[in-house]
């Protein structure tokens, strides 16, 4: 019934052939042609335990990384809309049974309030995050949610892609969603593995794995052209995880020609009053985590890894490097909590999980700027047109790049015009200049050209 065979993935777990230095070595030096790896390959370099071979893995993964994606990071960050929850996930602070969580759900006004203040961080990309729910996470509320957003401007700068991470649809709801303007429609499967699924989902609409796996199928054949797919790791085991995600991708890729537009990693953090995540079952060590980023990225060259604020800053420094193409920063995980005074609010009573990584966005922007990588806030691709195929069409012919550079430095000198602090800008103009001047002929030309249109005031400049 279902594409995820698990016994294949756990006869490739066990296959001791595929635990060969020699073996691993041949699969690295063919993963540098940025070409993608099968599920066995994936498999052999899951068994990595020597220095020498974890070495040799992320610098294969960095070369292909920076082929692929340069030294850009998207920056996106949740918003958060409602904590209230129709199911019982034990790892989560939303369900049903968390009796010790406040309950609140924004009104149109506050969620306004919540965007306007991203909005004025310098923030262009939102992921809206809903529990589930059939009145607070209705289809017509979340198009409702939508289009407020999207109505939001402030001196020219705006919320110009929102994504959505909600519980799987019908497929005439996802049709609807469609026609709200979403980008990217988010659902994670949290856990493959069938028998740990059903021991995590006790109860409610979630409990029917079946439901949540054909999501995203259901959202491509509605016309949903971006999806992105994530296990949540530490509820099984991580080589389990992995080559099931990369099962789910390669399906996705076989069945509709492209494959998931972004793949996510979250790890189990703390959350209050949730079994799991206080002990979580597989809990994943860095090392190991950093080890299956890589692995994705050389298995999948062209889709999209995001990292999100669950992870401690030093860690997120690490995985950049080896793969990671999209980030959230300055992020919350509680409805209401940008726009509201720290004083009314205590956010551990109300939020998803703890975070890791609790910077703001101008700080994040500078680490990553001083570590040379360029943060980009563009969101060009999706509003050109340029979604599903059409962008694959571009990643893999390797022409992605000429579009995506001279987006990401106008958006972001659009961004130290209007937000960065003294010091972020200090450095950044530095960077941006040195970036600029590295780009030759045509190129070069078009982005001094879009740079000066930023700099007389003009905004929301993309090619
Ligand atoms: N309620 C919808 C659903 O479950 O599909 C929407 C998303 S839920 C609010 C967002 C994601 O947060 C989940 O899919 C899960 O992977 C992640 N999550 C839940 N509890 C977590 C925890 N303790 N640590 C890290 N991530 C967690
Ligand atoms: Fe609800 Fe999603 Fe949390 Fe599960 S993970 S309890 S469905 S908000």
């Amino acid at each position: 019934m279902y594409f995820i065979n698990e016994e294949y993935i756990n006869y490739l777990i066990k296959d001791d052939s595929l635990n060969n230095e020699d073996l691993q070595k041949d699969i690295l030096f063919k993963a540098s042609e940025a070409k993608g790896l099968n599920l066995k390959e994936s498999a052999a370099l899951l068994n990595i335990n020597s220095p020498e071979l974890y070495e040799e893995l992320f610098s294969r993964a960095k070369e292909v990384k920076e082929k692929i994606y340069g030294n850009r990071l998207v920056l996106f960050a949740p918003l958060y809309i409602t904590n209230i929850c129709v199911n019982n996930c034990l790892y989560c602070a939303f369900r049903k049974d968390n009796r010790k969580l406040k309950r609140k759900s924004l009104s149109l006004e506050e969620i306004e309030a919540e965007a306007e203040f991203l909005v004025k961080q310098g923030h262009k990309r939102i992921l809206v995050v809903f529990g589930e729910h059939p009145k607070k996470s209705s289809i017509d509320f979340i198009g409702e949610t939508i289009n407020r957003i999207y109505s939001i401007n402030y001196n020219g700068n705006n919320i110009r892609r929102i994504n959505a991470n909600i519980a799987p649809l019908t497929f005439e709801d996802f049709k609807t969603l469609k026609s709200f303007g979403i980008g990217t429609y988010q659902c994670f499967q949290e856990t493959y593995h069938y028998d740990t699924y059903m021991t995590m989902h006790p109860e409610g609409p979630k409990r029917d794995y079946a439901w949540r796996l054909y999501a995203m199928d259901r959202a491509l054949q509605a016309g949903i052209d971006d999806v992105g797919i994530g296990a949540l790791f530490g509820l099984t085991d991580y080589k389990f995880e992995t080559l099931a995600l990369l099962m789910h991708a390669f399906d996705l890729d076989f069945k509709y020609g492209i494959g998931p537009h972004t793949i996510s990693i979250p790890r189990l953090e703390p959350a209050l009053n949730a079994p799991a995540a206080i002990n979580p079952p597989h809990a994943v060590d860095d090392l190991s985590f950093k080890k299956l980023v890589a692995i994705i990225r050389l298995a999948v060259p062209y889709t999209g890894m995001i990292l999100t604020t669950r992870e401690r800053p030093e860690i997120r420094r690490e995985l950049f490097s080896v793969g990671i193409s999209q980030i959230s920063a300055g992020s919350r995980t509680s409805p209401g909590s940008y726009s509201e005074s720290k004083e009314s609010l205590d956010e551990r009573e109300l939020q998803q999980f703890q975070l890791g990584d609790h910077r703001s966005l101008d700080e994040v922007v500078r680490d990553c700027t001083s570590l040379g990588y360029l943060p980009s806030f563009c969101t060009a691709c999706y509003r050109s047109n340029r979604t599903g195929d059409r962008f694959m069409e571009l990643a893999k012919s390797g022409n992605i790049g000429k579009i995506c550079t001279p987006n990401a430095l106008a958006t972001f000198q659009e961004y130290l015009n209007d937000f960065a602090t003294v010091e972020t800008k200090t450095i950044a103009e530095n960077f941006l200049k040195n970036e600029i001047e590295g780009i030759n002929g045509t190129t070069r030309k078009k982005i001094e050209k879009m740079i000066t249109q930023v700099n007389a005031g003009e905004r929301d400049v993309y090619m």
